[in-house]
């Protein structure tokens, strides 16, 4: 800030200022005396010197009278000394000795003056008491002259004290003046500044009162008008002016009067109250949230009265519900996420425990997910995902949570479950629901669904969930697309899947996998045309595992690739070496499964070709097998590989058809050379005569029509046989003929095998 000096300083400084002004007169006055009488007293000391030289010239003019050059030394002398005189006449300073003692040098000249001419009179008779006046008469000149040098000298010793003492004066009163003016500048100022702070302040006061968001209002219980701030206007629509007593009553939404009433009466006990959000009405009628307060100031005289203040939160809390929604819901499909299942478990089970709401929760897991998600692509799966969403919500009621827990799970809390046997009917529902294909990336998938159940029984939310997941992965274990009830031996089941999952890392490594082989036969005459590659892993602990109990684990862990790779690599070069060891036999073919993920790997094709390279194998006995569910998942890529494969020679065939729920005129856009009729359906054509019979039939028909060679798959019986060959179905795989079994077993039959010229291959 710049700095500007006040009135009152300008007077100080105006008055110092003249102040010094006459002090400086004051000085130069004193200076000026001092100096005069400096000069006095050079002049005094010049003539007390120039008065005794002259002395001294008189007395050697008597004794040499008449000498000129003396006399003429003489007349200088008196020259000067009249100088001298004159110049203390001159100084202006008159001092009565010093007229005295100017009086007294002239008689002493004139004295001398006599006494030279006496001597040139030579007159030596007056010449004595001539010297002796003239020796008196300096003697007291000498006095007068000293006396006047030290009255001089004193003199201007005092004036130079005096101008001392003034400076030191001046001086003070300088600093004293500048030290007073700033102070009393900055004292100015401080009030200045204190004064606009009040001002602004009270006019920022003033200016948020009128013209701020928050309404003030002050209430007054002897009934005087209310008074309301301006801000009503914008907030509320209300003119302010025209506020009355009451009327802030009157634009309380009804629901809230009485909490707006307990908010007063607990301002009125404790001093406060609030903040608390309250609806009230807009002039517009729209309703709006204003979160208010209160403050009695009945005791403040200026307000004497209640005062109120409110703001306007309808668009903060619907932002905190929008958040609140976002941060309790699934993104993808809109469901309640993790959380919020977390938050409705532990508020259901707290029902269940006070009032006796039994809830029972179901954990669902999509069957073939990752399948999906890897070969037709995350939207894909993302379509998926809401597609099931949407139908599993539609399976529960009204009150029931349907939540994402992430990835492809799903929890169902079913609250009030009185009803004996409701969590497995809905489960049936899903599974049902489930089935259907879905429409996604053009093409019906079919995405099965594992169900597990958790029901009433046990204490906290925490528990259901964990039993349900339990029940679900027990479900999974037990072949998917089905649904278990927790039984708490499961902990162990899933215990003993994850061990499993740990042992079969190193399976491959440690030579614990091998491949069993099942013939598949003529029915009509026995003949052994083929084989079926079956994986079996002998487990340290377990003994002889069968696929379905680590099959389902190398998928989820995708070591089925390498696994699949291995299986393809022995079942070839075995089959080969079969080839080479039975030379007159029709070349037997080998059937090798292959899973989905197998499908979906990038390096199938090349494999497949390496192996049979490196085998020898001749690639039309190689038969690739794929489940119809394994086909249905991204149908443009599996026609693709399908094609490359069937480039390489190979052929394939779908396996356990009928229980993939695809129509056969959909299969028909795949390169497909077999179909193996699934077990199920030669069991219910053998037991159940009507339908089951017609749906083989039908297969075997519809597989004839496509030109498709077909197998009948769990061959039991004597009687399954004969009536597959009835209905058409040439070859097949059963226990009827022989179990799967390691090579050397086969070898044994193959041994006894009819020859080639016997039957041809179909
Ligand atoms: P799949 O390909 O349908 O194989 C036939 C299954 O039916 C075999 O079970 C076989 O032992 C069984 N089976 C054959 N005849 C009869 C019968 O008369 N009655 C009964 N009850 N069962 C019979 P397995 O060996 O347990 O294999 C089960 C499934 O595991 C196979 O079904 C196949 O899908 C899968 N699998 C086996 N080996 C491999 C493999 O190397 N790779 C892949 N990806 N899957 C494999
Ligand atoms: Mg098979
Ligand atoms: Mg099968």
């Amino acid at each position: 800030m710049r700095f500007l000096p006040g009135k009152a300083t300008l007077a100080v400084l105006m008055v110092v200022g003249l102040a010094v002004g006459a002090g400086s007169v004051g000085v130069s006055r004193l200076l000026a005396v001092a100096r005069d009488h400096y000069d006095l007293a050079d002049t005094a000391a010049d003539l007390k010197f120039d008065l005794s030289e002259l002395s001294a010239l008189s007395d050697e003019y008597t004794l040499s009278p008449g000498s000129s050059d003396l006399g003429q030394q003489l007349a200088d002398s008196e020259a000067r000394v009249a100088a001298d005189v004159s110049t203390v006449e001159r100084s202006g300073i008159e001092p009565s000795d010093m007229v005295a003692t100017v009086a007294q040098v002239r008689s002493y000249v004139a004295l001398v003056e006599q006494r030279r001419q006496s001597a040139e009179r030579g007159d030596a008779e007056s010449a004595p008491a001539q010297g002796a006046a003239i020796d008196a008469a300096f003697n007291g000149l000498a006095v007068g002259v000293d006396t006047e040098l030290d009255e001089s000298r004193g003199s201007a010793a005092r004036s130079i004290h005096e101008v001392e003492l003034l400076g030191f004066g001046l001086g003070g009163l300088v600093l004293a003046a500048v030290g007073g003016a700033v102070w009393w500048d900055g004292r100015r100022r401080r009030g200045i500044a204190r004064d606009r702070a009040e001002r602004s302040n009270r006019a920022r006061f003033e200016a948020m009162v009128e013209h701020g968001s928050d309404l003030l209002a002050v209430t007054y219980d002897s009934g005087a008008d209310t008074y309301v701030s301006p801000s009503i206007e914008h907030l509320l629509g209300y003119r302010s002016d025209s506020w009355a007593a009451g009327h802030l009553d009157e634009i309380v939404d009804p629901a809230e009067q009485a909490m707006v009433a307990g908010l007063l009466a607990q301002a009125k006990a404790t001093g406060r109250a609030g903040p608390a959000d309250c609806r009230v009405r807009h002039a517009d009628g729209s309703s709006r949230i204003m979160e208010i307060a209160m403050v009695d100031m009945t005791g403040v005289a200026e307000v004497a009265g209640m005062l109120w203040s409110a703001r306007d939160v309808t668009d903060r809390r619907a932002l905190e519900l929008q958040l609140e929604r976002s941060a309790f819901s699934d993104s993808l499909t809109g469901l309640p996420n993790r959380a919020l299942l977390r938050q409705r478990l532990d508020h259901a089970a707290a029902r269940d425990v006070r009032g006796g709401h039994p809830i029972a929760v179901l954990l669902a897991d999509l069957d073939g997910f990752k399948a999906v998600n890897d070969s037709l692509g995350h939207d894909a799966g993302d379509a998926v995902l809401v597609e099931t969403a949407a139908r599993l919500a539609g399976c529960v009621r009204p009150g029931d949570t349907v939540a994402r827990l992430g990835g492809d799970e799903f929890a169902i809390i079913l609250e009030d479950v009185r009803e004996p046997g409701l969590a497995e009917r809905l489960a049936d529902r899903m599974l049902e629901i489930m089935r259907q294909p879905f429409a996604v990336a053009g093409t019906d998938l079919h995405v099965g669904v594992s169900i597990g159940i958790a029901l009433p029984g046990v204490d906290t939310g925490t528990d259901l969930l964990r039993n349900a997941d339990t029940a679900m992965y027990n479900a999974k274990a037990l072949g998917r697309g089905q649904w278990t009830v927790f039984e708490p031996v499961m902990h162990q089941v899933v215990q003993d899947r994850l061990q499993l999952s740990a042992d079969l890392d190193g399976a491959l490594e440690q030579r614990q996998l091998e491949v069993h082989y099942q013939p598949t036969l003529s029915i009509a005459t026995g003949q052994i045309l083929g084989t079926e590659a079956l994986l079996r892993w002998h487990h340290p602990l377990h003994g002889l595992l069968p696929p379905a109990e680590f099959i389902p684990l190398a998928e989820e862990t995708g070591l089925i690739v390498p696994i699949g790779r291995w299986v393809l690599e022995q079942a070839c070069r075995q089959t080969h070496a079969w080839h080479q060891q039975f030379p007159d036999q029709t070349p037997l073919t080998i059937s090798i499964n292959l899973s989905g993920h197998q499908l979906a790997h990038d390096q199938l094709v090349a494999d497949v070709k390496a192996v049979l390279d490196s085998t020898g194998i001749d690639p039309d006995t190689v038969v690739l097998e794929l489940t119809e569910t394994v086909l249905m998942n991204d149908v443009d890529i599996v026609k693709t590989k399908l094609a490359e494969l069937k480039n390489l020679g190979v052929r394939i065939a779908i396996d356990d058809f009928g229980t993939g729920y695809s129509s056969l005129a959909y299969l028909q856009q795949f390169p497909v050379d077999i179909l193996k009729i699934d077990r199920a359906f030669v069991e219910a054509a053998s037991t159940d005569t009507a339908g089951g019979q017609a749906l083989v039939k039908a297969i075997i028909d519809l597989g004839a029509s496509l030109d498709l060679a077909t197998i009948a798959e769990g061959i039991e019986t004597q009687d399954q046989a004969d009536l597959m060959l009835t209905l058409g179905c040439p070859t097949g795989q059963g226990f009827l003929y022989a179990r799967p079994a390691p090579p050397d077993h086969l070898q044994t039959l193959l041994t006894a095998n009819t020859p080639r010229t016997l039957e041809p291959v179909t």
